[in-house]
């Protein structure tokens, strides 16, 4: 079973947390290493940046936003996962730098980046939307994968929304697989202790 987007403009969220994530790689596969390849992901999302228009500090602050947001997504998915509250914390330091506006130009209320650069106004948007997402209840089906290995973020499209990882047939086998193996120890272990 594969899953869905988030839906707009939260799948915006989903791809820059799953600019990294460890599953393909033994140790995890880093997408955002330079500023060029944050410029290349905002257009590839959309937004007209060109390489040089990213500084190291925006790097390191989208850097900073992906991983807040990884730790707020974890929070979706089960209590077994500790939040990476220094995470968070690092977030939540970061966030008032993403100024955003109340517009009223198009009828309903919306919040609007106010920066100048296009990376902090790509960032500031994304941190927008999670408020009416939440609001939907689109934010709390996005979710981080339960395997430790991988924390990639998925959707959670299920009617009773009680998905824990990003696939069954790669993260939730690799976990059962790893759960029968850990049984099968633990019996043999017991049978050896009353042998
Ligand atoms: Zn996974």
């Amino acid at each position: 079973m594969s899953r869905p987007d988030a839906p707009a403009p939260l799948v915006l969220v989903q791809a820059l947390v799953n600019t990294w994530f460890g599953r393909l790689a033994g140790g995890g596969d880093e997408g955002l290493q330079t500023p060029a390849d944050l410029a290349r992901w905002c257009r590839e999302h959309g937004a007209p940046v060109a390489d040089e228009a990213v500084t190291a500090t925006e790097l390191a602050l989208a850097l900073t936003v992906r991983e807040g947001l990884r730790a707020a997504l974890a929070r979706h998915n089960d209590a077994e996962q500790p939040v990476d509250d220094a995470a968070l914390q690092r977030l939540e330091q970061v966030a008032p730098e993403l100024a955003v506006h109340v517009s009223f130009t198009d009828g309903e209320p919306e919040l609007r980046p106010r920066d100048e650069s296009p990376v902090r106004r790509m960032l500031a948007s994304m941190l927008a939307a999670t408020v009416p997402a939440s609001r939907d209840r689109t934010w709390q089906r996005l979710k981080v994968c339960r395997e430790p290995r991988c924390r990639a973020a998925f959707y959670d499209g299920s009617r009773n929304g009680s998905g824990v990882w990003c696939s069954m047939s790669a993260c939730g086998a690799a976990a059962k697989q790893r759960a029968f193996v850990e049984r099968r120890r633990a019996r043999n272990a017991a049978r050896r202790a009353s042998a």
